[in-house]
């Protein structure tokens, strides 16, 4: 019986018998040669396209035998739609383009998607970051979530959807200073790592109560930082 491919990113479909890519592609943010390329290749192997919550493109249709040459014309790597790892980094366009923006979430989002993507981890995890509080990164339900606020950052751990929802809590506030924001995410990844926990960090959260994961993760800083 036919299973995923993860290391060729590869996901069995419906049907057990052909299966869908997503090419990386960070935040969403592409451009019209790559939109170009792609469509030339789901043209070539007559692949369905769909786009994804994760702001990648699906490609479905793909048969196994020509996963390989595929992703060799895309030449692009893939996006972490599946496994335990940082899955996706769901980005809004902050200050770059956005009107209600006050933080620069593309900056700050392409930069976490640089060091994170696809890092591996105990269960799935995903990010978000929005440029106000508006939130149209879906930040309360992330894994981790930064949200932009006027006097800098917000800091949301504990979010999920699925099939037991959970809103985010508030970890900490800090100032816009996006190297501050990268540190705490770091201390959130490392104790994870180290937790020897197997479940979303949403049920960590849950069950200590986000007072003292924040105690656990930031020790000293929790009291200033918070
Ligand atoms: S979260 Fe705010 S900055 Fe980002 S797109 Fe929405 S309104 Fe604009």
């Amino acid at each position: 019986m036919k299973k995923d491919i993860r290391e060729k990113g590869a996901i069995l479909q419906r049907d057990r018998e052909t299966y869908a890519i997503a090419p990386h592609i960070p935040g969403g943010i592409t451009t019209t040669a790559t939109l170009r390329k792609i469509c030339d290749v789901a043209d070539k192997y007559n692949l369905q396209m769909k786009l994804t919550s994760a702001q990648r493109i699906a490609l479905f249709g793909v048969k196994e035998e020509e996963i390989d040459a595929i992703w060799d014309e895309l030449s692009e790597k893939p996006g972490a739609a599946i496994g335990l790892c940082v899955r996706s980094i769901k980005i809004c366009p902050g200050t770059t383009q956005c009107k209600r923006a006050v933080q620069d979430s593309i900056s700050l989002g392409l930069r976490m998607d640089a060091i994170y993507h696809a890092m591996p981890l105990p269960n799935k995890l995903k990010m978000g970051v929005s440029g106000c509080m508006l939130s149209c990164a879906e930040v309360a339900i992330k894994d981790i979530g930064i949200m932009g606020t006027p006097k800098g950052w917000r800091i949301l751990v504990g979010g999920n959807a699925g099939p037991r929802p959970r809103l985010a809590d508030l970890l900490v506030e800090t100032p816009a200073d996006e190297a501050a924001v990268l540190a705490v995410v770091e201390q959130i990844l490392d104790w994870y790592r180290q937790s020897g926990r197997e479940v979303r960090i949403g049920t960590i959260v849950e069950e200590m109560g986000i007072e003292q994961f924040r105690d656990a993760v930031l020790g000293k800083q929790a009291t200033s930082a918070a």
